[in-house]
């Protein structure tokens, strides 16, 4: 058994006062701090926020030698009870970390609590004390004795659990509901007066309800209990899964107001993050990729897989929002094209495959630079339109002798049933098996499966979503767009952050940091200007500032039609003049979305 003890009592220091009581079987006792936190994967480091390490055995104190930058060896005597204390720096306002002020704490186990070498099997206790006036403890985390402020003990039956229950402290709002039998809890600080939280909550009860059917039908879902934590700020937006609760953060305008009946997109847009991810609470926390079974706290945990876990839970996310009916057909087709859009705008997609983008994801996605686009496809993006083209192929298949139509939802669920970490031939196993034939583009499902994660070729969803009664038009994207610069408003011009690979922009020796000032006479101050007065016809003469230096470059006109930097589309239903094939895509469309 290991006990914690976190003391919340100053926070204006923005520091955790923690110690842990442990009784070593050795001489010695190996204690480290994770350096990331499963779900986002970077090194982060959170050793650094570590203060004034000191361990002491009946009040002598005990010899610590730093093994490295995250690991302490502390010289003791064996069954002797052994107290290790320090504090913890907590100001980082993400889900990632600890953060403790005034107003609010939160903090992850992997931020605050030392692992021990050797006794991570075991049960581990956390006490939490000195919660200020008014605050009250919001966790997953089950308790053992607590008061009714959440004061006291609580219990994890190892580290990993102790570390995969974030916990929220502060005067927040909290409600609870209950969907298909399992308690759930909604917490919410720093919500403005004006919100409404009481219909945020039974919007999230229809995405709990529409989860757990889609992954257990009628039964039980494997958690006794759930809860929301969503810290509200001016502007942020984004969330980390865990095993039996999530932290989010969203802007305070994203939240409903009361008294008003529409959905606002930001509003849709909160609930996708979180259908998101409550959909990890099974794709990610539960069915996992070999390689985070078990997680190694101490290093990168490389899998290339996580277009599976972080695209198939994108590709569900807004899917299960518009059939459990909080989104309508248009807006869900809307929300369908953006990931659509933005593959079809990232030059990297020719570059890397989504299998690789995965691997590389602690080097490349957590780490963007001016060169991602030209670099990198987005295993989220990408892997959510693989989900897309996969889901759609299998409902070209003639029913199963159950009667039931092959879906991607009847694949998640084998690979569910499996009851195990999973890799890449067992997804191909379970499209083999749910499809029941071969697939339109490749000769069996391995092959396809194969070809679209490992290849770098584009998908072939234009002709997939029109058997499915959905029409893909492309349409120009803007001027920026088509020469294949990315430009920022600063102040004194426009500022490019980024130059497309192959792009008019990169022809021009356009590069990321320039300010455009000028085109021809004319003075640049916003993207309008550009198009104002941007010439198709011929080159145009540009004036930029790079390190203090005037230059003068020639813009060329971009070409005509799409391009490997500029493809843009909007997918809708088809136009009412469309006849022929028409009756049976709409009737697959009715299958696929319910409309
Ligand atoms: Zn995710």
């Amino acid at each position: 058994m290991i006990d914690y003890r976190i003391d919340v009592g100053q926070p204006h220091t923005h520091r955790f006062p923690v110690s842990l009581t442990v009784r070593p079987a050795g001489d010695a006792l190996e204690v480290s701090l994770p350096v990331w936190i499963p779900g986002s994967y970077l090194i982060r480091e959170f050793q650094r926020h570590l203060l004034g390490l000191q361990a002491e055995q009946g009040g002598e104190p005990c010899i610590i030698e730093q093994l490295d930058k995250a690991r302490w060896r502390i010289a003791c005597r064996p069954g002797k009870a052994l107290t290790v204390r320090y504090e913890v720096y907590a100001h980082d306002t993400s889900v990632r970390a600890a953060f403790l002020d005034t107003r609010r704490g939160f903090f992850n186990g992997t931020s605050v609590f030392l692992r021990v070498e050797g006794h991570t099997e075991s049960p581990h206790r956390a006490q939490i004390v000195g919660l200020p006036k008014g605050w009250s403890v919001g966790t997953a985390l089950p308790s053992v004795k607590v008061d009714s402020r959440g004061q006291g003990w609580y219990q994890a039956q190892d580290y990993d659990a102790l570390v995969d229950h974030p916990v929220e402290l502060g005067p927040f709002w909290r409600g609870t509901f209950t969907a298909r039998g399992v308690a759930h809890e909604l917490i919410v600080s720093g919500a403005a007066e004006w919100a409404d939280l009481d219909r945020l909550m039974a919007d999230t009860r229809r995405i709990c309800e529409a989860q757990i059917t889609f992954w257990h039908g009628r039964r039980k879902p494997p958690f006794q209990r759930y809860v929301f934590l969503l810290n509200v700020v001016e502007d942020g937006y984004g969330g980390l899964e865990h095993r039996d609760s999530t932290a989010l953060i969203c802007a305070r305008k994203d939240l409903p107001r009361r008294g008003v009946a529409a959905a606002s997109d930001a509003y849709q847009t909160l609930l996708g993050l979180v259908s998101h991810e409550y959909f990890h609470t099974w794709n990610v926390k539960r069915l996992k990729p070999t390689a985070f079974a078990p997680y190694d706290y101490t290093r990168e945990n490389h899998t290339d897989m996580l277009w599976f876990f972080e695209g198939f839970t994108s590709y569900y996310d807004d899917l299960l929002l518009l059939r459990c009916g909080l989104l309508d057909l248009p807006a869900y087709l809307k929300l369908l094209a953006k990931p659509v859009n933005q593959v079809l705008a990232t030059p990297g997609r020719q570059v890397q495959s989504v299998a690789q983008a995965s691997f590389d994801a602690w080097t490349r996605y957590y780490r963007p630079d001016e060169n991602t686009a030209n670099a990198t496809v987005s295993y989220y993006t990408k892997g959510s339109l693989v989900a897309l083209a996969l889901d759609l192929s299998l409902r070209l298949c003639p029913a199963l002798d159950d009667g039931r139509a092959p879906s991607l939802d009847g694949v998640m669920k084998r690979l569910w049933a499996l009851g195990r970490p999973i890799n890449e031939s067992d997804v191909a196993t379970a499209l083999q098996a749910e499809a029941g034939c071969g697939p339109r583009h490749a000769a069996d499902w391995g092959t396809l499966l194969a070809d679209w994660v490992h290849g770098t070729q584009d998908l072939p969803l234009k002709e997939l979503l029109d058997l499915h009664g959905v029409h893909w038009t492309d349409k120009a994207g803007s001027l920026t767009q088509q020469l294949g610069v990315r430009l920022q408003e600063a102040p004194g011009g426009l500022k490019v952050q980024a130059v497309m690979h192959g792009s008019p922009a990169e022809q021009a020796g356009l590069s990321a940091g320039d300010e455009l000032l000028a085109i021809g006479d004319w003075r640049l101050r916003k993207p309008d200007d550009l198009v104002q007065f941007f010439d198709r016809k011929a080159p145009q003469p540009l004036l930029l500032c790079r390190d203090q230096q005037l230059m003068r470059v020639s813009l060329p006109p971009p070409p005509e039609g799409p391009t490997p930097w500029c493809h843009t589309v909007t997918l809708g239903q088809p136009p009412a003049d469309s006849t022929g094939a028409g009756d049976a895509h709409l009737r697959r469309r009715q299958a696929w979305l319910g409309h």
